[in-house]
C-alpha cells in the first residue's frame, strides 16, 4: 500500500495523469456506472517496482452514451398479434381500422373506431348499420339499447350466448348526429367487412335493418321485401330482419323478427344435419 496519500498521487504524476475525478456515485464502496459495470472503489495496490500500480479490476468498458429511450424504440406499428389464428387476423384488421381515414369526417369526429365482437369462428355474423354515441365510446358494436336487445333476441329467442355470434356493423366509424351511413363510407368501408367475413367464413349472416341489408345484398329492396327468404351472399346464406333500434319505436314488429329468427334456427339446424 502507498505510505500517504502523496506518495500516490507523485506515483499518478510519473504516470503523465495531471488530474483525478470524483466518483460520480458510490453505494457501498462500489460505484455505480451508467453501463451497468461496478468497479470497486479501493485504492490501486503498489507492485514492487512498477512506476505506478496496475489496475486492480480491468478497466470499465468505454460505453457511448445511452440515448433516450425514445430514440432507441421509435413508436412503431404494432403488427405481432397477441392472438393466434383468426383472432390474430381480426386483431391486425382492426389495427388497419383504427389508423383508417378514407372518411375524413367520420375520422376526425369518432372517439374510435368500433370493429366487431364475439367469437371469430362462429358460422353465424350479425351485421348492423353503424355505430351509435354508446358503441362510439365503448368501441364495442351494439352496446347501447339496441344493443341490450339484440343480446335478447340471441339469448332469449335464439337459445344461443351473445359471445357465441359474431356481430359487427357495413360502417366502423359513427356518424354524426347517428344519420345513415352515406354510400361513399359504406364502399369505403367494403373491404373491412369483406375481409372480415373472409377471415370468419362463417355460414349466416343475419342483417339488421335496411342499412346492412340492402348494402350487404346491393339491393334496392325494401327491408319488408328482404325479410322472409334465404338470400345468398357469396356462399353465405343471409337472412334479413328489422334493425333492434326499430322494434324499440315498433314493439308490433317483434313478432315479425320472431318470425325472422325461427327462420334462421331453421337454416342452421339444416345446414348442422348436413354436416
Ligand atoms: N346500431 C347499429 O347498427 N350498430 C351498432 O353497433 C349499434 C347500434
Amino acid at each position: 500500500m502507498y505510505e500517504g496519500i502523496s506518495d500516490y498521487l507523485e506515483v499518478m504524476q510519473l504516470a503523465g495523469v495531471s488530474e483525478l475525478k470524483r466518483p460520480a456515485q458510490i453505494q457501498g464502496g462500489v460505484a455505480q456506472e451508467r453501463s451497468g459495470v461496478s468497479t470497486p472503489m479501493s485504492p490501486p495496490e503498489k507492485t514492487g517496482s512498477r512506476p505506478f500500480p496496475a489496475p486492480a479490476q480491468p478497466a470499465p468498458v468505454p460505453t457511448a452514451p445511452v440515448p433516450p429511450i425514445r430514440e432507441l424504440a421509435p413508436p412503431v406499428r404494432v403488427s405481432r398479434p397477441a392472438f393466434e389464428g383468426k383472432a390474430g387476423e381480426l386483431q391486425m384488421l382492426a389495427e388497419e381500422v383504427s389508423q383508417c381515414t378514407l372518411c375524413r369526417d367520420l375520422a376526425e369526429s369518432r372517439t374510435q373506431t368500433v370493429f366487431g365482437v364475439g367469437n371469430p369462428d362462429s358460422t353465424l355474423v350479425f351485421l348492423g348499420e353503424a355505430p351509435g354515441a354508446d358503441e362510439d365510446k365503448q368501441g364495442e358494436p351494439f352496446v347501447g339499447r339496441a344493443g341490450q336487445l339484440l343480446t335478447d333476441i340471441i339469448v332469449k329467442g335464439m337459445k344461443m350466448r351473445r359471445e357465441d355470434v359474431y356481430i359487427c356493423n357495413i360502417l366502423r366509424c359513427r356518424p354524426p348526429g347517428n344519420r345513415n351511413p352515406m354510400p361513399e363510407e359504406a364502399a369505403h368501408c367494403r373491404p373491412f367487412l369483406d375481409r372480415t367475413l373472409e377471415i370468419i367464413k362463417p355460414k349466416f349472416i343475419c342483417c339488421l335493418g335496411a342499412v346492412a341489408a340492402k348494402s350487404l345484398l346491393a339491393s334496392e329492396k325494401t327491408i319488408g321485401a328482404l325479410r322472409g327468404t334465404v338470400w345468398n351472399y357469396e356462399g353465405i346464406k343471409v337472412v334479413c330482419t328489422y334493425h333492434p333500434a326499430y322494434l324499440l319505436r315498433n314493439p308490433v314488429a317483434k313478432k315479425d323478427t320472431w318470425e325472422d329468427v325461427q327462420l334462421l334456427l331453421r337454416e342452421m339446424r339444416s345446414v348442422e344435419r348436413q354436416s
